[in-house]
């Protein structure tokens, strides 16, 4: 008689039989494999703690090492941030009542110093899902503008909906100076995009359950929306904090004083008054206490001098001229750059101010034509040298490089 080669059912017991070369299925063992199949390959697909790739700190900053240049602090306290904050989410409870808490960072300093490079890399490092919001265009619910809870929203999409994963994903929150309260009294006008949205965030920061539109947006009233717990959530922030040097200046005034004070004053850095940054410069700013209260980790990124820009040219594993020279190698050229001429784009992004981001642009402007023209000519090599760069950005505008 058939039966079931898995549980032995009759074809009376079972309501369906299915057969095979050898053998027999019934509708209830299907039914099981399929959730024993379901439960397995779910499972491998949330990130779990064992393919989270979690180094010491020392390696996690060998590794930012390969693709962030400089930042020695920064890249010191966000691996032990990063490292405590993975601990903490693998501490089971031992009955010791000591609680980890959340580290999340805030890193103050110039446009393209390497923040969101920063987080990027450290989200590569752990393969787990990242995100990088503009703190800029969230306002609070109501008003024109993206909801807090839309931040989450781009987190889940890029962790392809698998809410266990994104959960322990990082989330970097840019030019969050820009929701700074404005004055000192909050009450003058209402602060649309500043001290409401820093309460909304807080939220977040705190972890909470977040009911998150998949969609994003309002666009879509009709979607159903999903939960998402941020208490295991990494937030990086990150801000210019323009003009916060003076604050930081008044504070150490009024705290250095007495005996010996001048001497004190003179060993101040005064060219790079960011590294001495405190959470009282950040509140001074207008962040609110709570919010700093739950940025716990506070670091400064250093401004890019000449050396450290000459060295992002190169020195990084995926630096812009190993891309160059990869691209070219793909058509059989050999791409060099003549001596003198990474100075010389460097030069040019000191002179007009471009910082770390010009020296794409300027990179750009250069390579253009010889990516253009080279592929056909059936050459096989090409070298670079200081005429034909300068040549090539004579009639670039600089100001349009800085706005790109
Ligand atoms: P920020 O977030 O501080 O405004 P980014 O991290 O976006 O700046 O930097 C912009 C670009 O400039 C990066 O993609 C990278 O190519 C380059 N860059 C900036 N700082 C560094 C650095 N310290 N090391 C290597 N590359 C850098």
């Amino acid at each position: 008689m058939d039966k079931c080669s898995f549980c032995g059912r009759t074809k009376k017991e079972a309501n369906l039989l299915v057969a095979g070369l050898e053998g027999h299925i019934c509708d209830h063992c299907i039914e099981q494999a399929y959730s024993i199949m379901n439960e397995e390959l779910g499972s491998k697909k949330n990130i779990s703690f064992d393919t989270i790739n979690l180094l010491k700190p020392a390696e996690i900053k060998n590794f930012l090492d390969q693709y962030v240049i400089g930042q020695d602090m920064a890249k010191k306290i966000i691996s032990v941030a990063v490292y405590n904050h993975y601990k903490r989410l693998m501490q089971k409870s031992d009955g010791d009542d000591i609680e980890i808490e959340k580290s999340n960072i805030i890193l103050v300093g110039e446009t393209g110093t390497g923040k969101t490079l920063l987080a990027r890399t450290v989200a590569k490092m752990l393969h787990v899902p990242f995100t990088i919001v503009d703190a800029t265009v969230l306002t609070e619910a109501g008003y024109v503008g993206e909801d807090i809870e839309s931040l989450l929203t781009r987190l889940l999409q890029n962790a392809d909906y698998d809410v266990k994963a994104a959960e322990k994903g990082i989330v970097f929150i840019d030019e969050i100076d820009k929701i700074a309260r404005k004055g000192d009294n909050p009450s003058i006008t209402r602060d649309v995009s500043g001290e409401g949205v820093q309460q909304g965030l807080l939220k977040l920061l705190e972890g909470s359950i977040v009911n998150v539109p998949p969609q994003g947006g309002r666009k879509h009233p009709e979607q159903k929306m999903i939960p998402v717990d941020t208490k295991n959530v990494l937030f990086i922030c990150g801000g210019a904090f323009e003009g916060i040097e003076k604050k930081i200046a008044q504070r150490m005034n009024t705290q250095i004083v007495g005996y010996g004070a001048a001497k004190i004053r003179e060993k101040v850095d005064k060219d790079n008054l960011l590294k001495y940054i405190a959470p009282q410069d950040l509140r001074a700013y207008g962040l609110i206490p709570e919010i700093i209260g739950r940025l716990p980790v506070v670091t400064h990124l250093d401004p890019l001098d000449r050396k450290a820009l000459r060295a992002i040219l190169t020195e990084p594993k995926n630096a812009l001229v190993k891309q160059y020279i990869k691209l070219f190698k793909m058509d059989n050229i050999e791409l060099t750059f003549d001596e003198g001429v990474l100075e010389f784009i460097v030069d040019k992004a000191i002179e007009f101010k471009l910082g770390a981001r010009g020296l794409r642009s300027i990179c750009e402007s250069i390579m253009l034509d010889a990516m253009f023209e080279m592929p056909s000519l059936g050459k096989d090599e090409l070298m670079i040298t200081i005429d034909y760069a300068a040549h090539k950005l004579e009639h670039i505008d600089m100001q349009v490089l800085k706005a790109s």
